[in-house]
């Protein structure tokens, strides 16, 4: 069987040409202008990459954006009355706080994550935001598994009745997508490193979802025939490359689908952060 590649740019840009035409929507009708900042603690070279991204996809789609860059040294006090004040902001809609932080602020990251007014969580990391999607009511949801289950619905790939097998759980991408799975009627089982005999589950999946870290770990016999299979992971490994949890090659060749790394499901999670922005818009602004 030589499987369906899904790759995250056709998708991404289906999400992104959307956006762009929401956002054309809220200005042109609403008059208003939808506005994401970022706020970035240090020089971490990556972050500095991604938050760069994020601050170009938004020019792309006619989004606001600001980045607040903060020094490396600030304190604790500092960063948390810099996320108060834009609560307070009118015109931002979205706040996303650039992870990881410095060590000494490490231990906090919970609390500035809660700072974040629910509202404006454009990552759906707020305990309120869990709650509201674990018990069905979607709200800002974590941009990388939604973007997941984005993809899948615009592969028309059914989900409703599917075993969907999750291997890792992680507040960020495992939990969330059990439960957006689950609101979707998949029957869904989610495995982790105290998971016993996980070869035999993950045969079982219809959909296999593959979030842990781990560099190709996932083979062809651990995968059924036909099975979906959606790599999250993304490792870079001493030759340099990227690669994904799932060893691509060899279990394109008995999936029937396979999102690739890199080129796959990364791609969505900035297109879900734009889409985030303008869903936070049209909920403080009743607009439907
Ligand atoms: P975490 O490290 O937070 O979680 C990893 C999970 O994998 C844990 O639940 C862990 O189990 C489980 N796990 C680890 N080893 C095994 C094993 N041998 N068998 C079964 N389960 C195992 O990772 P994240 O969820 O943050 O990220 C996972 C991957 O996804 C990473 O490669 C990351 O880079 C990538 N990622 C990609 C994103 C994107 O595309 N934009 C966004 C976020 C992440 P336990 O809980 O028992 O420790």
């Amino acid at each position: 069987m030589l499987a369906r590649i899904l790759e995250g740019k056709v998708f991404a840009a289906q999400i992104k040409e959307n956006v762009k035409t929401e956002v054309e929507f809220l200005k042109e009708i609403h008059g208003i202008t939808p506005g994401l900042v970022v706020i970035i603690v240090g020089e971490n070279p990556a972050s500095k990459v991604y938050v760069a991204n994020k601050h170009k996809a938004c020019a792309e789609v006619g989004i606001y954006s600001e980045v607040v860059q903060m020094i490396e040294t600030i304190t604790k006090e500092q960063l948390l009355a810099q996320i108060i004040d834009l609560n307070g902001n009118a015109a931002i809609d979205g706040i996303l706080l650039q992870l990881p932080l410095p060590d000494h602020l490490k231990q906090y990251e919970t609390e500035f994550l809660n700072a974040i007014h629910p509202d404006k969580d454009v990552d759906g990391f707020h305990p309120v935001n869990v709650g509201k999607l674990t018990i069905g009511q979607e709200h800002l949801v974590p941009c990388t598994p939604y973007g997941c289950v984005k993809m899948l619905q615009l592969a028309n790939i059914d989900i409703a009745g599917k075993h969907a097998v999750i291997v890792g759980r992680s507040n960020i991408v495992g939990k969330p997508m059990a439960n957006l799975l689950l609101s979707r009627h998949a029957t869904v089982t989610i495995c982790h490193s105290r998971t016993a005999d996980l070869p035999s589950i993950t045969r079982q999946a219809d959909i296999l979802v593959v979030a842990i870290g781990k560099p190709k770990f996932i083979t062809k016999d651990m995968v059924k025939p036909g099975a979906i299979v959606i790599d999250v992971g993304i490792n870079r490994i001493a030759d340099k490359r990227l690669v994904g949890d799932v060893d691509y090659e060899q279990v394109k060749e008995v999936a029937s689908a396979i999102t690739p790394v890199p080129g796959g499901v990364g791609l969505l999670t900035i297109a879900m952060l734009l889409s985030n922005t303008i869903k936070a818009v049209k909920l403080k602004h009743n607009i439907k």
